[in-house]
């Protein structure tokens, strides 16, 4: 364990991974990862890992796009096949007022070069055949979203930034954060201590726990969401389904299976455990939308949890009280896409630039200044 470090980030999923890699590229390499348990074993390994453009927000449109061009290179630039597929998103439109509202989104969306269309329900069939056109009206469809794997995007971005000389200490729990007045000093570890100036909270699920170690109160709060794989059957589309007003959102895989979730009414906790009440609001809802599966059986269902914020945007940036604690949290069920931009505009306020997308909006004094972000395309 090192006594020093330049930044010690708290938590080795995608986020804390893809923040340290973006960090060497600006020069910073004397970094420590801090990682309670293996990388992924977080929200990351048990994300659905769909990546979308078409939001609501200029600033959610353009963290977005932003991150979908690093996607797409991202193979490449990492050495590591992270299987990102852009097989388009299909988003279910039910009701005029959503017709209006998906309007106003592709005026945004289409403004910063995101290439999303208003679809007929005859297009929605030919692009996904299976789906029961009767549940919605429209559709908006965006090819260039996808789809990447979650742990090779995570072990990607760990093993470029280990490459160039980040070190990742797994099993290793951060425990306290001392200040010196109002600034950071020091981590304190299961297995020392560290002296740092900076300290980035990426802690995920667990990040009101990791802030208030800095004596810090963060409104975020974790809440279980649940996954289910089925058996594989002959592929038929590659667009991943959503729809805002049911809550779902479901893909087939290349090889076949169908990968889905949805969001249920959840109590705050820690649970991660897969329910069978989940199980059977899930598959009701979803033979509305795809009565194809019907008969299939299941593979594996799975829990994981989203770190909510009051207004389901994450917490971005150095906390006005703390000065060296920054946050990269609350992403609620949309962290994975936005990873890649989100570490940019991280890495570069660390080295005092100008991050390309403007994430002041989303500093934790929104919420005691009356600023929240009204984004009007979440699910669950
Ligand atoms: C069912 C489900 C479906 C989802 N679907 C999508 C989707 O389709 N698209 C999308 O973009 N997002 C999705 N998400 C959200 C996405 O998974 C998260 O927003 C994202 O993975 C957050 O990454 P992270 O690195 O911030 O957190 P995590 O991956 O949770 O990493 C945080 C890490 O911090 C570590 N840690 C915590 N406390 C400490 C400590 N004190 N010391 C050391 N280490 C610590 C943890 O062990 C953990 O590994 C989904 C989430 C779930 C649960």
């Amino acid at each position: 364990m090192p006594r020093s470090a330049e930044v010690v980030i708290v938590g080795g999923g995608v986020v804390g991974s893809a923040i340290a890699y973006e960090l060497t590229k600006r020069g910073i390499k004397d970094i420590v990862i801090l990682e309670k348990s293996y990388l992924s074993s977080g929200s990351t390994g048990r994300c659905g890992a769909g990546v979308r453009q078409q939001w609501g927000l200029e600033m959610n449109c353009r963290l977005a796009k932003g991150s979908v061009d690093i996607f797409e290179n991202l193979s490449d630039e990492l050495d590591y096949d992270i299987e990102f597929r852009q097989g388009g998103y299909l988003i279910l439109a039910h009701n005029d007022a959503q017709v209006q509202q998906f309007e106003q989104n592709i005026k945004i969306q289409n403004s910063v070069g995101i290439p999303s269309r208003f679809v007929s329900r005859q297009e929605a069939r030919e692009i996904c055949p299976p789906i029961n056109t009767d549940t919605f009206i429209k559709a908006t469809y965006c090819p260039t979203d996808g789809h990447a794997n979650p742990f090779r995007t995570n072990f990607a971005y760990a093993k470029a930034a280990e490459g160039a000389g980040v070190k990742i200490f797994r099993y290793t729990e951060a425990k306290q954060i001392i200040l010196n007045g109002n600034k950071v000093s020091a981590v304190v570890t299961d297995k020392g201590t560290i002296n740092t100036p900076i300290v980035v909270n990426a802690s995920g699920p667990w990040s009101k726990e990791v802030a208030a170690l800095a004596g810090i109160d963060i409104p975020t709060y974790s809440e279980r969401h649940q996954c289910l794989v089925s058996e594989p059957i002959e592929p038929m589309f590659e667009t991943m389904v959503i729809s805002f007003q049911i809550g779902i959102y479901l893909q087939q895989v290349p090889h076949g299976n169908f990968v889905m979730g949805i969001g249920e009414t959840e109590e705050p906790s820690y649970n991660m455990r897969s329910s069978w009440q989940w199980l059977e609001f899930m598959t009701g809802e979803l033979l509305d939308v795809l009565p194809v599966v019907k008969n299939l059986r299941l593979v594996r269902q799975w829990g994981g949890s989203y770190n909510r914020t009051p207004d389901a945007a994450p917490i971005l940036g150095e906390h006005s009280q703390v000065e060296g604690f920054i946050n990269a949290v609350g992403f609620s069920g949309h962290g994975f896409m936005i990873a890649p931009m989100t570490a940019v505009c991280i890495a570069q306020s660390i080295v005092g630039k100008n991050p390309p997308v403007d994430i002041s909006p989303l500093s934790a004094d929104r919420f005691h200044k009356g600023e929240m972000i009204i984004e009007p395309s979440v699910v669950g």
